[in-house]
């Protein structure tokens, strides 16, 4: 469904009508019209910078240089030592970053290393960078945190820094989403250097635009192979649940797009809007009802080992609790919850390749809640502790499961919502408008790959930092 609001704001007479009147005007996002790109920030200058124990600076210029960005620093700030040593160590050039007035063009993207910030004074230096530079970011820009996962922290200072950089992130999102600026942290945990490359890639481009305000935890896989995020998904098969329309139907198109070769099932009432679907992107109908007792078997006697799985198909069956019948609490937690469960039990038995993807669509229903959901808001918290109760399974195959969790989505689910809720679910987040179904393709395609392999058991808000269950 279209956002009348947001087209208008953008037309002419509506751009000053609203200037006029002083009206919001929820930011146009920049998206992906094409396949990860190997050097995604090309003659894209990027300042960074970090606390003076920052330890993450080899591997975030290593990755950044690999994306093709123009490295800038401002040389008056403390604790650029550890950039500045894996700079000459790695051969890498660190230019001035220009004053505003300059007429040279304006930094896309900020990235601090703090995973060095030992005590809450220490939180000065993350002060001393964002201040002066957060002012200058252009739309649609990019600001990036990373730190030390608390839960690799011994030292109580150490700890208590980390985690109070999730309240300045959360905070800073708030305050750039008016442009279409996002703010995010990625944490890492002990081990987890190695994976930064492709988190790093996917919140710096505009692969997550509508991601912000949200924390990313990598941590070590012992059994992956490093792998680099573009073309990694080329021949991979992957199968996705309720993929005749809706977010399904973009999770189906991008994984299409990134090289996978996808298998699109549906309820068999769909099979029609199925078969156009998938023939659309190349892809193959399965008419299966997730909750067919031998969905699994009957999944894997149709697909010859699948690399990537994703539960998307979903339903609603709103009613407040005092009135809501057992079928409606049945339908929908057999549907979103315990059909997933059955079909991972089968297929890890029979079905998945080793090095299996497996993600789920989660909910911020389930994280926040909401009158009226009883059944669903349980199912959507369901699927995040599943992720977590299934990771190392997974990764002892030398794959992961995680589970992206939508924020106000365009699907015909939220087109059917009144229209004064539906507009208040639309705006209340920091970029003011709701995600797109290719939204929430793009973090499920980002997940689905080796490439990720640092995150597992994780849950990722697709959702423009939603006020709600914030
Ligand atoms: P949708 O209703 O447009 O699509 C859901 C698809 O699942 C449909 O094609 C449907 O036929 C299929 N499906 C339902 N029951 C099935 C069954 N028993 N077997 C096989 N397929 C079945 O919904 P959507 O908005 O695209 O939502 C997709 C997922 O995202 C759902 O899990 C939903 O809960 C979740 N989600 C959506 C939003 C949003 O704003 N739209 C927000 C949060 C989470």
């Amino acid at each position: 469904m279209n956002d009348r609001y947001l087209e208008f704001t953008h037309s002419p007479f509506g751009k000053s009508l609203a200037s006029m009147l002083g009206l919001p005007t929820p930011p146009r996002l920049r998206r992906a019209d094409a396949p990860w790109a190997d050097r995604p920030l090309e003659a894209t200058p990027v300042v960074l910078g970090g606390d003076s124990g920052a330890a993450l600076a080899a591997p975030l210029l290593k990755a950044l240089s690999g994306m093709g960005a123009i490295l800038r620093i401002v040389p008056e700030h403390a604790g650029l030592a550890p950039i500045k040593a894996a700079a000459a160590q790695m051969s890498v050039a660190l230019a001035g970053n220009p004053a505003p007035d300059s007429g040279e063009p304006r930094s896309q993207a900020l990235v601090f290393d703090a995973s060095g910030v030992a005590s809450p004074a220490q939180l000065r230096e993350v002060y001393d960078f964002f201040q002066p530079l957060v002012r200058n970011v252009p739309g649609n820009g990019r600001i990036l945190v990373l730190s030390r996962a608390p839960q690799s922290c011994i030292d109580v200072g150490r700890k208590t820094a980390a985690t109070a950089l999730r309240g300045f992130v959360r905070s800073l999102a708030k305050e750039v989403g008016k442009n279409g600026t996002t703010c995010n942290l990625i944490e890492v945990e002990t081990g987890g250097e190695g994976w930064l490359d492709a988190p790093l890639r996917f919140f710096l481009s505009v692969h997550s635009a509508y991601v912000s305000g949200q924390l990313l935890t990598v941590g070590a896989h012992a059994k992956a192979t490093a792998v680099a995020l573009p073309g990694s998904l080329q021949g991979k098969t992957a199968l996705v649940t309720g993929a005749a329309r809706g977010i399904g139907a973009a999770i189906a198109e991008v994984l299409a797009r990134e090289g996978a070769r996808v298998i699109g099932m549906d309820h068999p009432s769909q099979e029609g809007a199925l078969g156009e679907t998938m023939a659309k992107i190349g892809g193959r109908g399965l008419a299966l009802d997730v909750t067919a007792p031998d969905a699994a078997e009957r999944i894997a006697a149709e697909t010859e080992g699948l690399d990537i799985v994703v539960h998307n198909a979903g339903v609603t069956r709103d009613k407040m609790l005092r009135n809501m019948t057992p079928q409606q609490w049945d339908m929908v937690l057999n549907i979103n919850l315990a059909a997933i469960l059955r079909i991972n039990e089968g297929l890890l038995k029979k079905g998945l390749n080793g090095g299996a993807r497996v993600v789920c669509i989660s909910s911020i229903g389930g994280i926040g809640g909401n009158a009226g959901q009883t059944n669903y808001g349980a199912t959507k918290a369901g699927v995040i502790g599943y992720v977590d109760a299934m990771a190392e399974t997974l990764a002892q195959r030398g794959g992961a499961i995680n589970a992206v969790a939508p924020g106000f989505i365009e699907t015909q689910m939220t087109a059917a919502m009144p229209v004064g809720p539906r507009e208040v679910g639309r705006r209340i987040n920091s970029l003011s408008q709701g995600g797109l179904p290719q939204d929430i393709a793009e973090a499920v395609a980002f997940l689905a790959s080796p490439a990720a392999a640092g995150v597992n058991g994780r849950t990722l808000r697709v959702c423009g930092q939603n006020w709600f269950g914030a």
